[in-house]
């Protein structure tokens, strides 16, 4: 059976992160929703053009067009033994979906790595994000690249996302505890919920990752 992992976590917390690291250790394909909307905002699609009005605001997108964007994602060739989903599910519904889509594929969410931090760390990290248009990130002051504004990985020109003001981060916690949250309950309910303390440099959030992840 294919391999589903959800990184569940607030913004910033380092999903992103981890989910690239995992997903060179263990092959398997690193699907993050937010990526997806930014680069259909990039190539200014339909799906772009929506999604980004409700970005700017630090609201959700739409469920209806975020599960059908996750659905041809993990239906291409790349995802077939599994794939790590960040920032996918993040409310009850895309959970739902999530579930039945699997299904159809005959598999499962395999565990739920939830990762936390407290609040001023959320803020401190997106407001020292440094995004490239691939996917990578770095952080200022705790991960900078090897020189400043220039990918390490694709030399790609690094930029601060516009969602990342202090404003906006606020706000996006403020949805996240609202329609994310109880995602956390449905999954330590169905007994794939592991917790892993975010506020712990990088390779220690890795490590604890793969031990709760038994891989
Ligand atoms: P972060 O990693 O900092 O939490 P993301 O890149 O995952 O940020 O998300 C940025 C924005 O993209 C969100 O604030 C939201 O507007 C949109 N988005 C990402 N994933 C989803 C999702 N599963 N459902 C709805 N909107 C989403
Ligand atoms: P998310 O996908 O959850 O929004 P990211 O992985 O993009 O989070 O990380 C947010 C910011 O924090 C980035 O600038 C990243 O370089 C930095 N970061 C990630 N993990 C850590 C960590 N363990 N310690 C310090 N900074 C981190």
């Amino acid at each position: 059976m294919a391999t589903f992992i959800v990184l569940l976590g607030p913004p910033g917390v380092g999903k992103g992160t981890q989910a690239k690291i995992l997903s060179e250790k263990t092959k398997l394909a690193h699907v993050s929703s937010g990526d997806l909307f930014r680069e259909n905002l990039k190539k200014q699609t339909e799906l772009g053009k929506l999604a980004k009005s409700f970005m700017d605001k630090g609201e959700l997108v739409p469920d209806d067009v975020t599960i059908s964007m996750i659905r041809d994602r993990i239906t291409r060739p790349d995802c077939e033994a599994g794939a790590i989903l960040d920032g996918f599910p993040r409310t009850p519904a895309q959970a739902d979906a999530l579930e039945k889509m699997l299904t159809e594929f005959k598999s499962e969410v395999s565990k739920v790595p939830y990762i936390t931090a407290a609040e001023e760390i959320l803020v401190e990290r997106t407001s020292g994000r440094w995004t490239c248009p691939q996917g990578h990130t770095y952080h200022a002051k705790f991960n900078p690249p090897k020189q400043a504004g220039v990918c390490d990985v694709d030399a790609s020109e690094l930029y601060q996302r516009d969602d990342d003001q202090v404003e906006t981060v606020t706000k996006r916690i403020r949805v996240y505890l609202e329609q994310t949250m109880p995602l956390v309950e449905h999954y330590r309910k169905a007994g794939k919920l592991v917790e892993v303390h975010g506020d712990q440099p990088v390779e220690q959030v890795t490590k604890d990752l793969l031990a709760a992840l038994d891989m």
